[in-house]
């Protein structure tokens, strides 16, 4: 028996689904679940309902999770912040062509990273500051979500190939355990165009999901990961649950989990109460 998620209320949809599939409709609180025999194509119910479905994953234990890991930009906020900072340099349908081809996996993260920080050089760093509280929001559903996961004791970690600055203020508000990013290096209250340290790449942002299954004592098998770009396939590979969120199509076919419509909320979908 498989059981299909079904993260809508929309009982109609669910029904004409579940017929087309000879399933067995269960109404919970935040969704419905079709438990049916056979298996369906949810990429085509996708498209034609634009609302998600997915699988519940049988493979992974929810009750057993105690690590949640998320990619930062597009993934748990709203922004790619770098685009943002590049706004204030008037360059940021430059920047953002860039990083849409990075995400994308068409372009090297390093190169493309190492590119767009040269373009900063000579910024004052108050721009960052004004990114953080003028335009980063986190995307919707995440404050619910991140409650939710502290309420499961699950540690919530936040991983991500732009900046520290804001890694670690929204690890700060939101009280989280966990981040990192690159760090943009200052002279004289100005960017220098520069990254102190190595590079928080894809194999990066893999080898912390392992260092954090570490020190909790936990394995890679019970760790969720979520993200939406290329450089963020890597991490998923190794966790026992991927999720894309509003991802890049790349990203999407290897997930095993897929949010395109509704909001970070959804996760909780799989969790059992
Ligand atoms: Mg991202």
């Amino acid at each position: 028996m498989n059981t299909i998620i079904f993260h809508s209320q929309d009982i109609e949809i669910a029904r004409n689904i579940s017929r087309g599939c000879s399933g067995e409709i269960e109404s919970r609180k935040s969704h419905i679940r079709i438990h049916t025999n056979q298996l369906v194509d949810l990429t085509t119910y996708r498209e034609e309902y634009k609302l998600d479905l997915n699988y519940l994953p049988n493979y992974f234990d929810f009750s057993g999770t105690s690590l949640y890991i998320s990619d930062m930009d597009s993934t748990l906020i709203n922004i790619e912040c770098i685009d943002e900072i590049a706004d204030f340099a008037n360059i940021k349908s430059q920047i953002a062509d860039i990083t849409e081809r990075a995400m994308d996996g068409e372009l090297n993260f390093d190169l493309a990273l190492i590119e767009r920080v040269g373009l900063l050089e000579g910024l004052n760093v108050e721009v960052l500051e004004r990114v953080y509280k003028d335009r980063l929001q986190i995307n919707p559903g995440g404050k619910e979500l991140i409650n939710f996961l502290k309420s499961k004791s699950i540690k919530i970690g936040l991983v991500s190939g732009g900046f520290t600055y804001f890694t670690e203020q929204l690890s700060k508000d939101s009280g989280l355990d966990y981040s990192l990013a690159n760090t943009l290096s200052i002279k004289d209250e100005k960017l220098t165009g520069k990254i102190n340290g190595p590079i928080v790449n894809a194999t990066a942002k893999a080898d912390f999901v392992l260092e954090l299954c570490e020190i909790n004592s936990v394995s890679t098998d019970s760790v969720i990961v979520a993200g939406d770009g290329a450089n963020d396939l890597e991490m998923m590979d190794i966790a026992g649950l991927s999720v894309a969120y509003h991802a890049k199509p790349k990203v999407i076919k290897q997930a095993n989990v897929v949010i395109n419509y509704a909001g970070l909320d959804k996760i909780m979908d799989f969790f059992d109460d």
